[in-house]
């Protein structure tokens, strides 16, 4: 197995609930961040929202296929997010190659995977991405418009429990303005080793 003793990349784990922005953070640093980032793509069993690409936002697998690749190990981690229905997993082929290379692999994955993550690789660099408040999210999902009240609930329900996590991180960000966040971001990433 791929190890950081022996690998001159980094991987990089952000983490933040459902709807706090950090994929939209994460877009910025990405362009801004002068780090060798890559993003490790994530294999999923939930549907493709509008607009998301497969191979580009998630690998979109189905259930069956999802759990062939669970079977043969080609997971770094993997869990079922939101209780019932949806798997979500990193791919150990989207970070090895990558860590080996010298990239920094950033991967945007929850709580529990988190600390799945790092048994594997003690010193992944951690980031936690706080929403303003529940009420915020709250309505950033609403605004998004693309669950139930019901799936909305359930988020929320998850998110409550994922800030009771947040100081398991090494660095904690608050999402109150994109380029305040992104730029936080981006000193953290620059000044870890
Ligand atoms: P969404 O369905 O909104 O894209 O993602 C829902 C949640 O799944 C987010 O909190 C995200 O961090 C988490 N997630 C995405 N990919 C992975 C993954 O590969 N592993 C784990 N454990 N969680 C993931």
């Amino acid at each position: 197995m791929t190890d950081e003793r022996v690998s001159p990349g980094k991987l990089v784990v952000v983490s933040g609930p459902s709807g706090a922005g950090k994929t939209t953070v994460m877009r910025e640093v990405f362009r801004r961040c002068r780090r060798p980032l890559v993003a490790s793509i994530s294999a999923t069993t939930r549907e493709p929202r509008p607009g998301e690409i497969d191979g580009h936002d998630y690998y979109f697998l189905s259930p069956a296929e999802f759990q062939q690749k669970r079977a043969a190990g080609e997971f770094l981690e993997c869990c079922e997010v939101f209780g019932r229905g949806h798997w979500y997993g990193t791919l150990r082929s989207e970070v090895t190659p990558s860590l080996e290379a010298g990239k920094w692999v950033v991967l945007e994955i929850d709580v529990e995977g988190t600390l799945a993550v790092l048994e594997q690789y003690p010193t992944a660099l951690t980031v936690f991405v706080r929403p303003h408040s529940l009420d915020v999210l709250r309505q950033r999902l609403v605004d998004r418009g693309t669950e139930t009240p019901a799936q909305i609930e359930r988020r929320l329900e998850v998110a409550r429990r994922e800030l009771a996590y947040a100081d398991r991180y090494q660095h904690q960000v608050t999402n109150d303005s994109l380029d305040q966040a992104v730029a936080e971001l981006c000193a953290i990433l620059e000044a870890a080793g």
